[in-house]
This record gives structure tokens, sequence and C-alpha cells, in this order.
């Protein structure tokens, strides 16, 4: 007895009652049940509601051939779904084979055609069929562990924020913005005071810890979508605030900072008794003979004078300030 081939869809568009009988016999005995169209335009409609995984066209129809049919098929169907298309027809010529494939079609076979062809084309057609599936499923697999690699790629693996690299790409992006815009930027460099003691005194994983507690207040200040909180290495901290002037940037920055204090995560090795954050601020309105390279360095002067004042401050120099 024939394998079944029953979960299979199967439509068959032929115009002669005879045909349609013998084929529909055949598939009988693989366990297909066809869907039947007797003309072009049916057919396009019965493809377009059922989507079957394999067509028997016939090309001469009452109505449009079935190479139209076939290149409407190949027009209405998505680049997930597929259906092998097998042309069966009294020509015989090499041109007309030619045709039916440019048409679309998959197959050619010549009527009449006998149950033993018929049923092992549609079992090789089968293959395919799960084959491209297999396929569709296998690129959608990779497209998605490529999103989450370029995701993890973007992303500090110890504090979840963004990494140095998405950073850099975003503080580019946002200075592009902001310049077109004609909008001031500011950044804000934050760096954890007295971490070495910190780590010294409790060791590495509760320095980690505290590190992590740091980011997601660095984090929860930057809630705006020109905004970006980022890690920029070891216990420093980086904050982009687009269309963001001075004032806004100090206060977004004192916020952080009394934020953090307020976790009183203890750190008796420091002066302030718990751990703390220096910032430093620096704001600009970019313009076409500044550089990005040079807001930074000036923000990294103002950390450096907020940590000189005393550190768990908020320091503020203009762009090109400080050095
Ligand atoms: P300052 O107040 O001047 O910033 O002093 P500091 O001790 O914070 O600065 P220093 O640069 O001397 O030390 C930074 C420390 O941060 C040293 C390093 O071991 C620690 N550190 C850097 N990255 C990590 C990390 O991922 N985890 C932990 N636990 N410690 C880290
Ligand atoms: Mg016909
Ligand atoms: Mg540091
Ligand atoms: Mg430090």
């Amino acid at each position: 007895m024939a394998k079944k081939l029953g979960k299979l869809k199967v439509m068959v568009v032929e115009d002669s009652k005879v045909a349609m009988k013998a084929i529909s016999g055949y598939l009988d005995d693989i366990g297909v049940e066809p869907l039947f169209a007797e003309n072009g335009r049916d057919a396009i409609e019965l493809y377009r509601n059922e989507r079957p995984d394999i067509i028997l066209l016939d090309i001469i129809l009452p109505d449009i051939d079935g190479y139209d049919v076939a290149k409407e098929v190949r027009k209405l169907q998505g680049k997930d779904d597929w259906t092998a298309i097998i042309f069966l027809s009294v020509m015989a010529n090499d041109e007309d084979l030619a045709r039916g494939i440019e048409a679309g079609g998959d197959d050619y076979l010549i009527k009449p055609v006998g149950r033993v062809v018929v049923q092992a084309k549609v079992r090789a057609m089968y293959r395919l069929v799960q084959m491209q599936r297999a396929l569709v499923k296998m690129t959608e697999q990779l497209n998605n562990a490529n999103q989450e690699l370029h995701r993890l790629s973007m992303t500090d693996g110890l504090t979840g924020i963004a990494n140095r690299r998405l950073f850099n790409e975003v503080l580019v992006r946002e200075w592009r913005r902001c310049l077109r815009l004609k909008k001031p930027m500011s950044v804000v460099l934050m760096d954890v005071d007295f971490f070495k003691k910190y780590n010294d005194k409790y060791g590495h994983q509760a320095g980690d810890d505290c590190l992590k507690a740091v980011a997601r207040e660095v984090a929860n200040a930057a809630p705006r979508a020109g905004d970006l909180a980022a890690r920029y290495g070891g216990e420093e901290f980086v904050l982009i605030l687009g269309h963001t002037d001075e004032d806004g940037a100090r206060w977004v920055a004192n916020r952080i900072r009394q934020n953090v204090a307020a976790l009183k995560m203890s750190h008796p090795d420091s002066h302030h008794g718990v751990v703390t954050v220096s910032c430093g601020v620096s704001s600009v309105m970019p313009g076409d003979d500044m550089s990005v390279e040079r807001l930074l360095k000036s923000a990294d002067n103002a950390l450096y004078l907020a940590k000189s004042q005393g550190r768990n401050g908020v320091a503020y120099l203009n762009y090109g300030q400080g050095g």
C-alpha cells in the first residue's frame, strides 16, 4: 500500500472532468484529499484562501491559462509560504515546458499522466515543501539569534546597561540630532568614590553588586528617548542627555548623586561613610567646528574637579574648559 501523505494540501486545477477524476483517485491512494478548481480565476481564489502546499496545474483552461495562474500565485505568495507548482499539459514541446518553468512552475508533466508518476512527483514536491519550511524556520531562528547577539554586543555583561560601544554610537547620533535641531546636549561622567577600598574591604563580589546598584540609579535617571545610560568602564558610568542644557544636566547628575548616597551602602573607608559617586557635567550647543571628543574631555575634567572638591559632588565645566 502507498505511504499516506494525509497532512498535505494539494490543489488540482483541471477543467476536464475525466482527468480530474483520475488524478483524484491517484491522490486518494496516498491519503490526500485534494481541493479542486475548474478554471484559472477559481484557482487563484482558492489559492488565496487555502494556501495549498502543491498545485497540479493544467495549462489550457477555459478563462486565463495556467501560466498566468502560476505567475499570480508567485506574486501572492509571501516569503514564508512556498507552494510547489506542477504543470500538467498535453503540450509536449520543449518550449512549452520552458515557458512553464519561466512562469514559476517547478515541474512539468505531459498528459496523460499515470498513477505512479503523479504519486512520485507529489512525494518529491512534498519533500521540497518540507525542506523549504525547515529552511524558513531556521532562517527565522538565525535572525533571532543574530538580534540577540547584536543586543549582547551592545550590553555590559555585569550591569545589563549599555556598554561603551553602544555609548560611542549613540553619542555621535545624538550629537548629529542636536546639531540638526539646534538644541543643546549634555554628558554626565560618574565615578564611584574610593571604590578600590570598597573592593578591598568587602571583596570583588560585593563590589560587583555595588556596581549593579549604582548602574540602576544611573539608568533610572535616563528615561527619555534621547538619553542613554552606559557603563563607561570599571566603576565609571556615563549619561548622554540629548536636548538638555546645563541646568537640566546638573539637576539630573545631582539626583543620581543623591539617590546613590540614599542607598546607604556602608563604606567605612570613605569619609562619607557610604558609597557615593562624583559627577562631571558638560553641556554644549553642537556646532560644525566642535566635537564629541572635546565634550567628553570637558566632562572628564569636571569629574576630576568634583573628585578634588571632596567627592560625592557634582562639578560643571563648559565645553572646552578645564584643560
Ligand atoms: P576614586 O575615588 O579616586 O575614584 O578612587 P577609586 O578607588 O574609586 O579609584 P581607582 O581607579 O583607584 O579604583 C577603581 C577600582 O575599581 C579598582 C578596580 O579593582 C575596581 N573595579 C573596576 N571594575 C570593577 C568591576 O567590574 N568589579 C569590581 N568589583 N571592581 C571593579
Ligand atoms: Mg484543460
Ligand atoms: Mg575610576
Ligand atoms: Mg573611583
